[in-house]
């Protein structure tokens, strides 16, 4: 039987580029779109001689053709706040405009559609833990509204293609995740953190601390995207690790992980900084038989190395 043929766009990302992986061993031959606005090929770079991967680098927010695809991974979009706040306009670029290319490729092809969608959908949210039945609670104005207003219009524009033109869709709903392969500058916590903690400088605690966070390892997270993209579900589905941490745990963990002699120092609050963040996974759980196995002091272990590299590098 010949291979399926897979697109993955933001697949120079850091989930985009642990997902190819795990295309390419599920036996899928990938092709990654990607402009490296935010992505990095330094991601992709383990895979440059393996003979069923391609990467172009394209702006899919003109528009494009892949050629016949079996399934696309929707992933390109900045993801990070530092990261959106200054694209903001390239932001909601690809939230609309490349989502419509992506979404127009899998309505061509007849290939299935998985899309990258956030827990930003929640806004500041008002309902905890977030279930999917959960409608947000977004400031539509805000320094963040570049990211999840687009990411809200890319689900509505998912739906809307799945409903006038029958495409094949899905929408994965991500809370915060880590892992080898962030970039130390996306202004991220965990790189913030890990980061800090290396150098020995002091660790930055927005606020007081008090807002939370649930974190979810990157392998979990990429078991939970393939057991979605197999499943025949088109509503959203959550996957993150609903074990919740205030940022000043976090902090904690993090130096005790590291075994760094960091203090803590704090820092104004972002706007618009979500007080609290938890996924209900029930649907998961019960739709795709998922959990995340890995718990955070483990996920930061596993990612030590990465980032020890990374810092020495820099
Ligand atoms: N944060 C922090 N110090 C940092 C970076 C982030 O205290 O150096 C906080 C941030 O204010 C937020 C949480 O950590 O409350 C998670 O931030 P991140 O940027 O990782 O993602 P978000 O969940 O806000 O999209």
């Amino acid at each position: 039987m010949s291979r399926q043929r897979a697109l993955v766009t933001g697949g120079a990302g850091f989930l985009g580029s642990h997902l190819c992986d795990a295309l390419l061993s599920e036996g899928y031959s990938v092709l990654v779109l990607d402009n490296l606005l935010t992505g990095r090929e330094a991601n992709l770079h383990h895979l440059r001689r393996e003979p069923h991967f391609e990467f172009k680098n394209v702006d899919i927010n003109e528009p494009f053709d892949c050629g016949p695809v079996d399934y696309i991974f929707h992933f390109a979009c900045p993801a990070s706040p530092v990261d959106y706040m200054e694209h903001g306009i390239a932001t909601l670029k690809v939230g609309s405009h490349g989502t419509f290319h992506a979404l127009e490729m899998a309505r061509k092809y007849k290939a299935k559609y998985l899309i990258s969608s956030t827990s930003e959908c929640y806004g500041d949210p008002l309902e905890h833990p977030q279930k999917e039945s959960y409608w947000g609670h977004v400031n539509p104005i805000g320094p963040r509204s570049v990211y999840d207003e687009s990411k809200r219009f890319a689900e509505a524009l998912t739906m809307a293609y799945h409903r006038y033109h029958k495409v094949n869709t899905r929408i994965v709903r991500i809370f915060n995740t880590y892992g080898p392969r962030m970039q130390l500058n996306d202004g991220r916590v965990v790189p913030n953190f890990m980061k800090q903690a290396i150098r020995g400088e002091d660790l930055t605690v927005y606020g007081d601390g008090s807002q939370t966070r649930s974190f979810c390892y990157v392998s979990d997270e990429i078991d939970g995207f393939l057991k979605l993209a197999k499943s025949s579900e088109h509503n959203p589905v959550n996957i993150g690790n609903p074990n919740e941490f205030t940022i000043l745990e976090c902090a904690r963990e993090v130096i005790k992980v590291t075994g760094s002699k960091s203090k803590i120092r704090y820092e104004p609050l972002p706007t618009d900084d979500p007080k609290q963040r938890q996924p209900d996974i029930t649907k998961a759980r019960k739709l795709l038989d998922w959990e995340p196995k890995i718990q955070l002091e483990e996920g930061l272990k596993l990612s030590l190395d990465y980032f020890r590299k990374a810092v020495s590098e820099e």
